[in-house]
């Protein structure tokens, strides 16, 4: 079976996740894909919510989705989380499943800046979503040709093989992101782009004051 991980900081999780990853289980005709909090994101500031908080709002946002599900893996680990770590330990997990890692593009284009970046094909395809603002162009060399290498524009590609693709899905540009929401939320701006389960718990919880 297919099994994607859509992996982040998601503090919080909002509509830039939710919808685009809505339109990629149709897209590839996914089964379940599990939203991955990370714990100590090791390549970006820390977090604003708690690690327990950022996976209440993933859990509570998964109830808005059948495919959906929360995967508290690398925030049971007690170490950093490296992805490409965590996809080897996923293979291991799974043996006979295909395994997609989801990502935006503003993470594609920053992928050589992570930590032994080249392997995460090794146990994945990665699965790439458009993202509002970020074109897709490389600009570091070595990551240049690690693209052209490995991607496919071909759906069949990714459950003939089990790894070894990157593929750019067709997913609509939602422009959101937790940066902005976080300065939204703090100014109280209503109607936000995240869902009213979510929205609730961040203001019984007092969040991003
Ligand atoms: P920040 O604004 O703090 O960078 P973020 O909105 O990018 O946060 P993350 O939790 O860091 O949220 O993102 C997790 C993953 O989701 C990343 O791979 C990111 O590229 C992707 N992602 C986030 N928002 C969107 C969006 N609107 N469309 C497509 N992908 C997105």
């Amino acid at each position: 079976m297919i099994r994607a991980f859509f992996g982040g900081t998601f503090d919080p999780v909002h509509n830039g996740h939710l919808e685009t990853a809505s339109a990629l289980v149709d897209e590839l005709d996914i089964a379940t894909l599990s939203l991955m909090p990370s714990a100590v994101p090791p390549h970006r500031s820390q977090p604003c919510a708690s690690a327990r908080q950022r996976l209440e709002m993933v859990k509570l946002a998964c109830q808005q989705h059948p495919a959906f599900t929360a995967e508290d893996w690398e925030l049971k680990q007690d170490r950093l989380s490296y992805t490409a770590h965590t996809l080897s330990e996923f293979k291991e997990r799974f043996p006979n499943d295909i395994l997609l890692f989801v990502m935006g593009m503003d993470s594609l284009m920053s992928l050589h800046k992570w930590h032994n970046w080249t392997q995460l094909t090794d146990n994945a395809h990665l699965i790439v979503m458009p993202r509002a603002g970020v074109d897709f162009s490389p600009q570091d060399d070595e990551l240049k040709s690690f693209i052209a290498t490995h991607l496919t524009k071909h759906k069949k590609d990714l459950t003939e093989q089990s790894s070894g693709y990157v593929y750019i899905a067709q997913t609509p540009m939602v422009d959101v992101s937790a940066t902005e929401l976080r300065e939204q939320l703090q100014q109280r701006k209503p109607n936000l782009p995240l869902p009213s389960s979510v929205y609730d718990y961040i203001r019984q919880h007092q969040l991003y004051l």
